[in-house]
């Protein structure tokens, strides 16, 4: 059986891993094939999928974008995209430069409740044209400001807390749209995490073409639940851990394991589409 994971993020977004890391951890697991899904940048995918072709891995160009649908966040997988797309580019970059400003929001409001955070610590931390709450906690950490990671989202970086500035959001039509001029297929992530089913119709009408049932959140019973959305939408299954790095010292890659058949349903989906754009 061969078996893939699609929900991978590297330091291009807020993971810990090079490409290369990455690629290595994917053969460690005997992964058949890997999708990279960072969030809000594609600037990852060429190093993945050159570190992919030389263990002759598969490889699937992709993103997490940040998007809302009647006020709540949603995040929409983008699979099989041309990271050369013009518009997909200039339209990630400006929410990149809205990640960006966020980060210097996040550090004022720091500041004001006097933890005494540079923003130039941030920024050196994560090292990327995405970064975000986890740059924030990670450099409160090695700065000694707070304890832990966990601490760092409790006290101050978790919605509603001191330092927690929301970011502005592409709509999720805008991304699955986003997503299908630059050939690629608009999935759910994780829809276990947002316990919003009731969006689910709307982003099926925008053209959602799958859903992430598997998620190495997702209990047994949450995953059938959304296996169970996926037949009555007609959409396709993915699944991915969302391996940011290590976690409780192991990486998370490998804990969710996709059965290929999945990823052969999605190409078929692409190369439909291709043919229909052709015609
Ligand atoms: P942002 O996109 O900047 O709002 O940050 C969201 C990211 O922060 C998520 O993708 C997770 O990687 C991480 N995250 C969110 N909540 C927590 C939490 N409570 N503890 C640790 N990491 C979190
Ligand atoms: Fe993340
Ligand atoms: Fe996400
Ligand atoms: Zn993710």
């Amino acid at each position: 059986m061969r078996f893939a994971d699609l929900h991978l993020h590297t330091f291009f977004s807020d993971g810990t891993f090079t490409p290369e890391e990455l690629v290595l951890y994917a053969q460690k697991n005997s992964l058949a094939c890997i999708a990279l899904t960072d969030h809000d940048t594609v600037e990852g995918c060429e190093r993945a999928a050159k570190a992919c072709a030389a263990v002759k891995m598969e490889f699937i160009p992709g993103a997490e974008l940040t998007a809302e649908m009647d006020d709540t966040e949603v995040h929409i997988l983008g699979y099989f995209l041309d990271t050369q797309n013009a518009v997909l580019l200039e339209k990630i970059a400006k929410f990149q430069a809205v990640r960006q400003s966020r980060i210097h929001e996040m550090v004022a409001a720091l500041n004001r409740l006097g933890v005494p955070l540079k923003v130039e610590a941030v920024f050196a931390l994560a090292n990327c044209k995405s970064p975000g709450r986890p740059h924030v906690a990670r450099a409160l950490v090695k700065e000694r400001l707070i304890g832990n990671l966990d601490e760092a989202f409790e006290k101050y970086l978790k919605r509603g807390r001191p330092a927690w500035v929301p970011k502005a959001k592409m709509s999720a039509l805008e991304s699955v749209e986003l997503i299908h001029q630059a050939g690629g297929l608009a999935v759910m992530a994780h829809p276990g995490l947002n316990r919003s089913d009731e969006i689910i119709p709307g982003l099926v009408d925008a053209g959602l073409d799958g859903i992430e049932c598997f998620h190495s959140k997702h209990s047994t019973s949450t995953s059938e639940r959304y296996l169970e959305i996926a037949d009555k939408y007609r959409l396709l299954v993915t699944g991915g851990s969302d391996c940011h790095g290590f976690s409780k010292n192991k990486p998370l890659i490998g804990s969710v394991r996709l059965p290929y058949e999945h990823v052969q349903e999605l190409q078929a989906k692409v190369a439909e589409r291709k043919a229909a754009a052709g015609r």
